[in-house]
C-alpha cells in the first residue's frame, strides 16, 4: 500500500495499516514534519480522548470562547474544566507518522508524489526523491492524502463544480507574559467587515509566551480581494499583539467541494482526508475530520483486504471500498454539510455594514448562552437548537 501525505489523514491510515500488519510505504514531500506547520489545530475535548492523543502534542488547552467585533466589543464565554486544546500540528503529525513508523510503516520524507497510472492489479506511481532522482513504486492501492492539493486525484472532474476555498495567514507570534495571560485559556475569533472582509482572524493560546494569529478569508471567485498581509497588520495593532516578536509565518490554502459528491475512488487510487473535501469550512477546521476518514477508509480496506486473501473477486473488493464514501458521510453527519453551505454564505456575504448588523443581532442572541454551548454551535454544527431565533440571521434571510 502506497500513501501520499503524511498529514493528518495520511499518518493516520498509516499507523492503522501497519498496525494490521499490511506493508505499507508513507511519502511525504515535506523534508521535516515540524516545518510548515500551517494548521492553527484549535479542537474539541471529546477530539483528543477519541483519537488518544498524547500530552505532548496538546500545546494549550481552553476553557472558553471571546468573539470580537464587529464593531470594538468583546464578548467572552466561560466554563470552569478544558473544553478543547490547541495542538502543535507539527508535533501531531511526527508523532502520527513515529507512531506508524514503530508499527512498521516505511516512511520516505523529501518525497513528492508526481503522477500514477493504473496497472494490472494495481498502480505505478511516479516519485521525485529529495536527490531530484525519479523512481516508480508499483503497490496493490494507492491513497491520495496529499490534502487541499489533490496531487494525484486532481481537480473533481465537469458536473462537479469548483471547489470552495478559503486562504489563510497565520503568524506565530512571542509575547510579554502579561499579554499571553489575557489570551490563554480561552479561543478568541475577530468576527466583523471592518476586522476581516469576507472572513475572521483568530488569537489562540499556544505554550507559555507564544500566540497563534491568523486571518482567513473565503476566495470569492466575483470579486477582487485585498491581501492577507496588511490585514493581519491592522489586526495585530487593533488587538495590541503588533509589539510581538514573530517567530514563524506559516500560512495555507483550505478547500472543499462543500457537498462531498467527487468521487473518493478512480480505480485502485483512492482519496482521503481534505483530498475528498472533509475539511469544514465554517470554521477552517479538518484535523479530525481528516482523522476519521482515516479510520472509516481503515475498515474498507482492511475488508477488502481480506476478501482478497480469501481469493474473492476483484470486483468484491471493490464492494467493500466503495461502501467508503457512504459510510464516512455517515460519520460526518448532516449537520457538517450544513454548516458548510453556512460557511460560504456567512463568510461571503461578511463585507459590509447591514451583514455587520446581523451578526451584530446574532452576537447579542448568543450572549445568554453557556460557553459549552458555544462550542455544541462551532464544533457539533447544532444550529437547530438556535431555531427560528438564530438560524435565518446564520442563513443571511435577516
Ligand atoms: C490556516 C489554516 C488554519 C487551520 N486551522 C485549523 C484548526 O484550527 N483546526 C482544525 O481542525 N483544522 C484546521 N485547519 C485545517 C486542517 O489543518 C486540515 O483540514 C488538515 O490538516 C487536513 O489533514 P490532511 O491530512 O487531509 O491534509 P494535510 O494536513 O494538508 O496533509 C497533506 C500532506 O500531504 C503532503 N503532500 C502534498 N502533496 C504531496 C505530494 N505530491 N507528494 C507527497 N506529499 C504531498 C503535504 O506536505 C502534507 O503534509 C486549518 C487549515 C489552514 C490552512
Amino acid at each position: 500500500m502506497l500513501v501520499v501525505g503524511a498529514g493528518p489523514a495520511g499518518a493516520e491510515l498509516s499507523r492503522g495499516l501497519a498496525q494490521a500488519g499490511i506493508d505499507v510505504i508513507l511519502i511525504e514531500r515535506l523534508p521535516r514534519l515540524d516545518q510548515a506547520a500551517f494548521s492553527s489545530a484549535a479542537l474539541p475535548l471529546e477530539a483528543v480522548h477519541h483519537y488518544g492523543l498524547p500530552a505532548h502534542v496538546v500545546a494549550s488547552r481552553w476553557s472558553g470562547w471571546q468573539l470580537i467585533g464587529p464593531a470594538q466589543q468583546r464578548r467572552q464565554w466561560e466554563h470552569g474544566t478544558p473544553l478543547g486544546a490547541v495542538l502543535d500540528f507539527g508535533a501531531l503529525r511526527q508523532w502520527l507518522v513515529d507512531q506508524a513508523q514503530s508499527w512498521g510503516a516505511r516512511v520516505q520524507l523529501a518525497t513528492t508524489a508526481l503522477a500514477c497510472r493504473q496497472v494490472p492489479g494495481g498502480v505505478l506511481t511516479q516519485v521525485r526523491r529529495s536527490d531530484g532522482r525519479l523512481q516508480q513504486v508499483q503497490s496493490r492501492w494507492v491513497v491520495d492524502a496529499s490534502g487541499q492539493s489533490r496531487a494525484l486525484l486532481g481537480e473533481p472532474g465537469p458536473g462537479m463544480g469548483p471547489l470552495v476555498g478559503g486562504i489563510g495567514l497565520e503568524w506565530l507570534l512571542e509575547v510579554e507574559p502579561s499579554c499571553w495571560r489575557t489570551w490563554t485559556g480561552r479561543l478568541s475569533f475577530v468576527l466583523g467587515s471592518s476586522w476581516v472582509s469576507q472572513g475572521y482572524g483568530w488569537v489562540f493560546p499556544m505554550q507559555s509566551g507564544l500566540l497563534k494569529v491568523g486571518v482567513c478569508r473565503l476566495m470569492d471567485p466575483g470579486s477582487a480581494q485585498p491581501a492577507l498581509g496588511p490585514t493581519m497588520a491592522q489586526l495585530l495593532s487593533r488587538i495590541g499583539l503588533d509589539g510581538g516578536h514573530v517567530i514563524d509565518r506559516h500560512g495555507g490554502l483550505i478547500r472543499s467541494s462543500l457537498d462531498r459528491r467527487e468521487p473518493h475512488r478512480q480505480g485502485r487510487l483512492l482519496g482521503l482526508g481534505d483530498a475528498v473535501s472533509t475539511a469544514n469550512l465554517l470554521g477552517g477546521e479538518g484535523i479530525r475530520h481528516a482523522l476519521c476518514s482515516s479510520r472509516v477508509l481503515l475498515t474498507a480496506l482492511l475488508n477488502a483486504l481480506k476478501l482478497e486473501r480469501l481469493g474473492q473477486s476483484e470486483s468484491q473488493q471493490l464492494v467493500a471500498i466503495d461502501r467508503y464514501p457512504q459510510l464516512l458521510r455517515r460519520e460526518l453527519g448532516w449537520r457538517w454539510g450544513l454548516s458548510g453551505r453556512l460557511a460560504r454564505r456567512t463568510w461571503l456575504g461578511l463585507s459590509h455594514a447591514a451583514a455587520d448588523r446581523r451578526l451584530e443581532r446574532l452576537l447579542t442572541g448568543l450572549e445568554t448562552n453557556r460557553a459549552e454551548d458555544l462550542s455544541a454551535l462551532l464544533f457539533g454544527y447544532r444550529f437547530e437548537r438556535y431555531g427560528p431565533k438564530a438560524l435565518p440571521y446564520l442563513l443571511g434571510w435577516r
